[in-house]
């Protein structure tokens, strides 16, 4: 309870849960982005042309109503091979995740994490009453699965896994999450599948097949709509009707709907991206290795990289160069490691050149030997 003075009267404000009272702030770095963004992992270039057009001559009558999700998750729907009921569009991967956690984790409960992952599934769980249990990966930052499955209990409510994981980038097998669902009947493995297209590989396909698996896909990242918040949750009917109760029939906007179809229509357009980053993402590799700064091997968008205990300097040094990276450093397991995006090859011949002065500059890496 705190107490407040306006003039002579004193106010009493209402407390929050304790929970939320609890909870750490989460503010990312969002200010001051208009130079080279390898800070988020997003698209670095643009969405489809397609998707561009089709906004341009959205309608008043589209804006005056509410949004219509139905007819939109159909065609998800069909798109992945699922049928409707087992697909719920939501305002970006991180409201899917909110809401899966507020439909399933209660007092008693265990939320399980391989560390160090995405930071939302914590934030999320914290406003809940259960219990968040991480296993650290080793150094090697590869997916703990013996120690993930040997921290499965009968509180186990609901397993959280990045595939491609982020910051790492590093993934689990399909065998691997097949066993965790099959070893944890009472729990939901949560696969969020972000940064899918640059790995190539999927478990969407069986969905419905095993009982307890959902999967979160985005428009963030590879289709470039991080601004218009578009992601979507897949997983067996019998869990997909709690989500639905908890999820709010308008949180996914027209101008989101209308970007769907011309997206997923546009499948050169991905391809080309992903075959654009991943050239590139060998590229940054090879002049990583040449300034001798370890590196993680990656499946998606992005690598770590470790700059030592200058990572604060590195990161204000590359940002006077117009390349933004993202501190990794607060991660668990992750002290003096930056996470850089991969963008196309162009940009990326920008960032090695704001890389190299970076490290002469800072006689880390090459410079240092
Ligand atoms: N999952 C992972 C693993 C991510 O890295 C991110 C974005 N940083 C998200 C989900 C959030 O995606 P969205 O923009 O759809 O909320």
């Amino acid at each position: 309870m705190t107490e407040t003075a306006i003039g002579t009267a004193t106010t009493i404000l209402p407390a929050p849960r304790a929970r939320v009272r609890a909870m750490k702030e989460y503010h990312p770095p969002l200010g001051n982005r208009d130079l080279l963004r390898l800070d988020f992992n997003e698209n670095t270039l643009a969405c489809s042309p397609n998707v561009l057009e089709v906004l341009g001559s959205i309608s008043a009558g589209a804006l005056t109503r509410y949004p219509e999700r139905e007819p939109v998750e159909t065609f998800v729907a069909r798109h992945l091979g699922l049928t409707s009921d087992q697909v719920a569009l939501t305002n970006g991967v991180d409201e899917a995740i909110h809401v899966l956690f507020e439909a399933f984790l209660e007092d008693g409960d265990e939320l399980l994490l391989p560390v160090p992952t995405y930071t939302m599934y914590e934030v999320y769980a914290s406003a809940t009453d259960a219990r968040v249990v991480t296993v650290q990966a080793a150094d090697d930052l590869q997916f703990p699965f013996d120690r993930l499955l040997a921290a499965i209990t009968p509180k186990t409510k609901i397993i959280a896994i990045a595939n491609p994981n982020s910051p790492s980038g590093s993934v689990a097998t399909r065998e691997q999450l097949l066993q965790l669902a099959q070893c944890a009947p009472h729990a939901v493995l949560l696969v969020d599948e972000a940064y899918f297209h640059f790995h190539g590989e999927t478990v969407i396909d069986l969905v419905g097949m095993l009982p307890n698996l959902v999967v979160a896909r985005t428009f963030s990242k590879a289709y470039g709509l991080a601004g218009v918040r578009l992601g979507l949750l897949a997983g067996p009917v019998e869990l997909m009707r709690w989500i639905r109760r908890v999820l709010s029939p308008y949180s996914v906007n027209s101008l989101a709907l209308v970007c769907l179809r011309p997206a997923l229509d546009d499948a050169a357009y991905i391809d080309w991206y992903v075959s654009e980053v991943l050239a590139a993402r060998t590229d940054f590799e090879m002049a990583l290795d040449a300034a001798q700064l370890r590196r993680w091997p990656s499946r998606a968008n992005f690598i770590l990289v470790e700059v030592g205990p200058q990572h604060a300097e590195f990161v204000q040094l590359m940002r006077a160069a117009s390349v933004l990276v993202r501190d990794r450093s607060n991660d668990p397991g992750c002290e003096g490691r930056v996470r850089i995006t991969i963008g196309t090859r162009e940009q990326m011949r920008q960032a090695i050149v704001a890389l190299n002065e970076t490290v002469l500059a800072l006689k880390i890496g090459v410079a240092a030997r």
